[in-house]
This record gives C-alpha cells, structure tokens and sequence, in this order.
C-alpha cells in the first residue's frame, strides 16, 4: 500500500470546522449553518449530531439566531441578506477563498472582464462570481476556452476556483491565451497550497500504483479531482469512497499495489479505517510517499475570537494542527 501524504484536512476546514464546534461550545445548541460547512458527509453528520442544524440559505434561519457560512464562501448578496435578517454571522470562508473574492472585486473595480474557471453550481464559483456579476463569464472546461465570448479581449483577467485540476486549468488558460493574447494572470495562484500538494501526492503515487483509493464525499471538488489525476497519471483505476466499506472486493481483484489518499475535507479517521480493512484483504505493508509538509494554521474567524476573548482558551486563537480530526 503506497499512502499520499499529504492527504486530508487542510487549514481552511480545519478552521471551519472548529469554528462551528466553538459556536456550539460558546453559543449553545442550535448553531444553524449555511450550506454544508465542508463537503464531507461523515463531517456534516458529526456536527449534526452536536446540535448544527445545516440549511440552504439564510431565509431558513430564526431572526437573531447565530449563522455559519461555510469554507466555500459567500457572495454579498448572502452576507447583505443573514444582517437584513438579524443574524448573528460567523465567517468561516477559508482565507484562501476570500483572497480570490479580492481579486475579482479589484478587477472589477478596474473594468477588466473576469474569465473564472470553475464548476457550474459550485458553491465556492456562486459565492466569487458574486462579488461581481457584472465582471463574471464562468469558463467550465478547456473547450469552453475556445467559445467564450468577451467584450474587450485586452481587458480580461483569468480567476479560478481554488480546488479544480492544475493540469487541466493550464489547458483551459493556454486555450484562452490563444484567443486573447493580453489576457492577465491573477496576481497569485487561485488553486490553493493544499490542493496542489495532494495532486503532487497522487501523481508520484499513482505511477506506480495498480488501483487507488480516494477518500472523500461525491460533493467535494477536490477529491473528485484526485480520482481523475490518478488515472491521468497511471493508476491502472480508482475509486472514491465516503466510507471503507464501500470498497468492493472486485477492485483488488489482481491488485498488487493499492495506492491511498483523502480529500481536503476528510478527517484522518476515515483514511485509518479504510487503511483497516485493506489490512484486512492483505494490503497491509504501507508505505507512506511524502512530497510535501504542511503546518499552516488559519486563526478563527474574528466574529468568535472577538465574542471569545476573555475565555482563555488557547484554541480560540487558531484552528487544530491540520490532520487531526
Ligand atoms: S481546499 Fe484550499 S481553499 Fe479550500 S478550504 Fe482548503 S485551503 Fe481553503
């Protein structure tokens, strides 16, 4: 068994999701939160179960009660929307994402089309096209590179989802270069440190890999990704898994080598169970393939840490240590 690393929990969901079990500590039950928090299911019903009630949007939520909005960000229209109400608003967008919603209000600022590659529907891409519609044509795939139409092609600017392929979204930004040679880069990398490091991860794992296994839910752009960078980059085939017992028994079928790893919102003790059954099927010599380490810690949204100073708890200041559950 070759295990990624790094695999699982980034800073952003980390502090997300600390930051809903702080709200439920300080506040009491029920904390309501907008959408799912991150996009794991076993994450989500965890919460749950400590008295977070999710839901689609803020009309859902009691005047005066406290709202989370979840790692993927929201527009202002959201934001503008949760105070109309009265709501008690905690932040958790992972800072990476606010640093794009940045970009796309100073782009805008200066009338530069925004060309984002992303996915349709996601939350993240609503929640950045939001800041300024306006501005906004979403790019959805290379070929949707080729057919874009904009108003000035010496005024546009690419901006990206922070969790989709790196490989692929140089293809989509070299088709647009073609077409629109002035276009502008963002000023930093859009796809985050995390996500790049677990594709760096699959990838030296994948080659050398007979199957892979993906810890992560149907939801979650990043894992879905790593399913796809795998086979790019020679898993014989791969799989996503929300859970262990999911794993079927034809998959090892002639297996020799199974590769592992987990998206950015799984919990390492998902990964420790699939690791589990697989020595239970025989795979149980593991190998762990590093290419990269990651410390980085995101303080808590400043909504808690202002209504929890005073308490003197150490964690009020920042999120768990990433990979920990
Ligand atoms: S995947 Fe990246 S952008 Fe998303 S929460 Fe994690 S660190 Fe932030």
């Amino acid at each position: 068994m070759l295990l990624a690393a790094p695999r699982g929990y980034c800073a952003g969901v980390d502090r997300a999701v600390v930051a809903v079990e702080k709200a439920l500590e300080h506040y009491g039950a029920p904390v309501y939160v907008r959408k799912q928090i991150v996009h794991n299911i076993h994450v989500v019903q965890t919460l749950e179960k400590r008295g977070a009630i999710f839901v689609e949007e803020v009309d859902e939520v009691p005047p005066g009660a406290h709202v989370v909005f979840s790692a993927h960000g929201v527009s202002p229209a959201v934001v503008q929307g949760a105070a109309d109400r009265g709501l008690q608003a905690i932040d958790a967008t992972c800072p990476l994402v606010t640093k794009v919603h940045r970009e796309a209000v100073r782009f805008a600022r200066d009338d530069f089309e925004i060309l984002l590659i992303g996915h349709e529907g996601h939350e993240e891409v609503e929640g950045t096209a939001g800041e300024a519609p306006e501005h906004t044509t979403l790019v959805g795939s290379p070929d949707e590179a080729d057919t874009v139409v904009v108003r000035d092609p010496d005024k546009v600017v690419w901006l990206s989802q922070t969790t989709l392929s790196v490989d692929e979204t140089m293809e989509t930004v070299n088709r647009l270069r073609a077409r629109f040679p002035n276009l502008q880069d963002p000023p930093s990398d859009d796809i985050c440190y995390a996500t790049q490091n677990r594709q760096v991860a699959i990838k030296k794992v994948a080659k050398n890999a007979d199957l892979v296994i993906v810890v992560g839910s149907a939801n979650s752009s990043n894992s879905v990704r790593l399913v796809e960078v795998a086979l790019e980059y020679g898993a014989k085939a791969a799989y996503r898994v929300d859970y262990a017992h999911e794993v079927k028994q034809e998959w090892l079928d002639g297996v020799n080598t199974v590769g592992v790893t987990s998206g950015a919102s799984v919990p390492e003790v998902l990964v420790q169970d699939l690791l589990d059954e697989l020595a239970g099927a025989g795979y149980g010599d593991v190998e762990t393939v590093i290419t990269a380490e990651e410390d980085l810690i995101f303080s808590l949204p400043k909504e808690l840490r202002k209504d929890m100073t005073g308490k003197n708890d150490a964690r009020a200041l920042g999120g768990r240590r990433s990979g920990a559950e």
